[in-house]
């Protein structure tokens, strides 16, 4: 039995933790997917290009948005707004995609609250605290304020590893990357309750 009206993937983790890095490398061999493409608040990085990583607009662009109903979750994060936007999920749902969110543990529980049911969460870490800073200061996209902020958060992230599926540690790259990958190719496979009750009914006359 497959699920053929599309599955969620979370993917969460420490800013620095690689889960663009990771993603890079699975989403040539999962299958049709859908990459969401959050809205923030943030200021563009350098190598970041608008529409493509993110969806960069003003606080008041970001709060009509919120006001017009368009997320299906947001958040405040490091001090700026990241949302999450609905109908092109939807539509990528309904043609049976794979819909792929990079949010973080309050998206997290959001989408599982509504979506739950075709919704797998796994959690991308860095080895360790120490490696986590290497990995942000040789990234060298950030400011040293920057970085030490996103490190406070990522302690506070680790406490939440227990709500998800899965845990990636990601140490040898191509490791993490299959563990990854099987993980993606799984989550198509979970079956939303009422298709299961469906099943059921029809079971006898199969
Ligand atoms: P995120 O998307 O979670 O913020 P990135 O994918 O940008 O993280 O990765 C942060 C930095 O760490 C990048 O410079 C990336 O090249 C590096 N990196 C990612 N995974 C590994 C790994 N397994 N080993 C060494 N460096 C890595
Ligand atoms: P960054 O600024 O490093 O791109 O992202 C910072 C954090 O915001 C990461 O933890 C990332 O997963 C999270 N994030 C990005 N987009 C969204 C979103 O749409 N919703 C939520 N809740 N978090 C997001």
């Amino acid at each position: 039995m497959n699920n053929d009206s599309g599955a969620i993937l979370v993917i969460s983790g420490p800013s620095g933790s690689g889960k663009s890095t990771l993603l890079n490398e699975i989403t040539s061999d999962i299958g049709e997917y859908y990459f969401s493409i959050s809205t923030t608040t943030r200021k563009i990085r350098k190598g970041e290009t608008d529409g493509v990583h993110y969806h960069f607009v003003s606080e008041e662009e970001f709060k009509k948005d919120i006001k017009d109903d368009d997320f299906l979750e947001y958040a405040f994060v490091h001090g700026n707004y990241y949302g999450t936007s609905l109908k092109p999920a939807q539509s990528a749902l309904k043609s049976g995609k794979l819909v792929i969110f990079d949010i973080d543990v309050q998206g997290n529980t959001v989408v599982n609250n509504r979506l739950g049911d075709i919704t797998t969460s796994v959690f991308i870490s860095p080895p360790s605290l120490s490696i986590l800073k290497y990995r942000l200061e040789s990234r060298k996209t950030d400011t040293q304020e920057v970085i030490d902020r996103r490190i406070m958060m990522a302690k506070k992230e680790i406490q939440h590893i227990s709500e998800y599926d899965y845990l990636v540690i990601n140490d040898n790259l191509q490791e993490a990357a299959q563990t990854l990958k099987s993980i993606a190719k799984a989550s198509r496979l979970k079956i939303p309750m009422q298709d299961i009750n469906e099943f059921a009914q029809r079971w006898e006359d199969i």
